[in-house]
């Protein structure tokens, strides 16, 4: 197929590659020119494993970028992968969304013939059908179920695993309310996965697909928080929450998976997604309870680590080091990272920073300028009177002379993931 993404980001970038690899002809459109220019020359603007050498290997070829919106046109059909973040009070801020909806409906209005339009990135219902689909009817002058297509097809990857989560996926929701032309244009997109894998397909309606996105992402962040709350309980009374985690994961019905208590969750998904569950919810007169609890357990996490420390030093005037940066290993993306209200946190406390991530330091350095960065855990570690670990890169695991460096080997671990307990102050957050 001739495919078109709207959005070189994470999600879009992936897509592109992987779509250009399952063997489509792919158009990537951002409005971010140095994007489009690396793209263009065969680098991915973002790390992810894998992702390079896709995007090299076709970058010229099955996979082109461009800054122009009008290339959709040419194309069968149209993903929209454009970030949608959250606006102060919770709520989506779709105005890029709505933004490049509009600009794809410009591009293909005067085209002949049928046009489908996947909406990939994250909005709810009411955004896509109030919003988004009169916006490219309107620029367009198409009709929706006409000679226009729109479709919710939402996106279930982690970073961090990004590709292989994209090319085996746990399942594909087609939200197209029955529209045949729709269905068959995403059988056809994703034939080559579903002919080598057995992949659940849901189809459901426009609604039902977007929902089930947000229902994912509170459903998992809700788990998180709950293990977090036990393990919180589990540290008070001087129990390993891990052996607790370990015992309960055993139950079918509760299932392995998302039971390491530590310093919470982050990244650019579940902490928009959540908050706006809760606000779309307020708006229409609903208390979510257990969202709201999700949410609250989350933003405490980071200081009760910090407490932690407080209990064996004095931060004020201290090299701290903050080791990991990113909100998870495997990637360089810093947005909701714990590591934040960490950094905050000490700096907040009088702390003198320096922190360390194999590969998220300059980003983070967008968000503190001003703290220092290490180029390697045993330099950050050097001379600190105490170190946070936020982020379970491996490599943590294996610092065990470097603690000898530190001028008071006071260690609180949010990941359990420091090896060594002998010699220094080890405090764990759960356990
Ligand atoms: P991102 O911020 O990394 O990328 C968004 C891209 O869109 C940027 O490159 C930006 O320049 C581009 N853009 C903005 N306005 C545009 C316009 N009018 N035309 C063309 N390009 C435009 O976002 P992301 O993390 O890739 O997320 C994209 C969507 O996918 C979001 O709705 C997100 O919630 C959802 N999602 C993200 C993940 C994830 O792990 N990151 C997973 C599943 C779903």
């Amino acid at each position: 197929m001739n495919v078109s993404v709207v959005g070189t980001g994470y999600v879009g970038t992936t897509l592109s590659a992987c779509l250009a690899d399952l063997g489509h002809r792919v158009t990537a459109i951002d409005i971010d020119e140095g994007t489009v220019e690396r793209l263009n020359e065969g680098e991915t603007p973002i790390h992810e494993p894998g992702l390079g050498s896709l995007v090299s290997a076709y970058a010229g070829r099955r996979l082109t970028a461009s800054t122009d919106h009008a290339a959709a046109a040419e194309t069968d059909l149209t993903v929209l992968a454009v970030g949608t973040p959250a606006k102060a009070d919770g709520s989506i801020d779709a105005a890029a969304l709505v933004a490049a909806a509009e600009d794809v409906g410009e591009a293909i209005a005067e085209k002949d013939g049928y046009h489908l339009v996947v909406v990939k990135s994250t909005v709810l219902p009411d955004v896509i059908e109030g919003e988004v689909v009169p916006a490219i009817e309107t620029a367009s002058g198409k009709t929706d179920g006409g000679s226009l297509g729109v479709a919710v097809n939402p996106e279930f990857l982690r970073e961090g695993s990004a590709v292989d989560d994209f090319m085996n996926p746990d399942k594909i929701v087609l939200g197209t309310d029955g529209d045949e032309r729709a269905l068959d244009a995403l059988a056809e997109l994703y034939q080559p996965l579903l002919s080598e894998w057995e992949i659940p397909v849901v189809e459901t309606g426009r609604r039902e697909a977007a929902m089930i996105k947000y229902a994912n992402n509170a459903f998992l962040a809700a788990k998180i928080s709950l293990i977090n709350d036990i393990g919180n309980v589990c540290k008070e009374f001087g129990v390993d929450a891990y052996e607790v985690a370990d015992a309960i994961g055993l139950d079918s019905r509760i299932g392995s998976a998302f039971l390491r208590s530590g310093v919470g969750w982050g990244g650019s998904c579940f902490p928009k997604d959540t908050a706006a569950l809760a606000a779309a919810a307020e708006s229409v007169g609903y208390e979510p309870l257990v969202i709201d609890a999700t949410i609250e357990l989350n933003d405490r996490q980071p200081e009760r680590l910090l407490e932690l420390l407080d209990a064996h030093v004095d931060v004020d005037g201290r090299r701290i080091a903050v080791l990991g940066l990113a909100f998870k290993p495997g990637t360089d993306d810093v947005r909701g990272s714990r590591a934040k209200p960490v950094v905050r946190g000490l700096l907040d406390r009088g702390a003198d920073v320096v922190a360390y991530d194999p590969r998220a330091a300059e980003n983070m350095a967008e968000a503190f300028p001003d703290i220092e960065y290490a180029g390697s855990a045993a330099e950050a570690l050097e001379g600190a009177h105490g170190a946070a670990v936020v982020t379970d890169w491996p490599e943590f695991g294996d610092l065990d002379a470097a603690f000898d460096a530190m001028a008071d080997p006071v260690v609180v671990d949010g990941r359990r993931v420091v090896a060594r307990r002998e010699g220094i102050t080890y405090e764990g957050l759960t356990w």
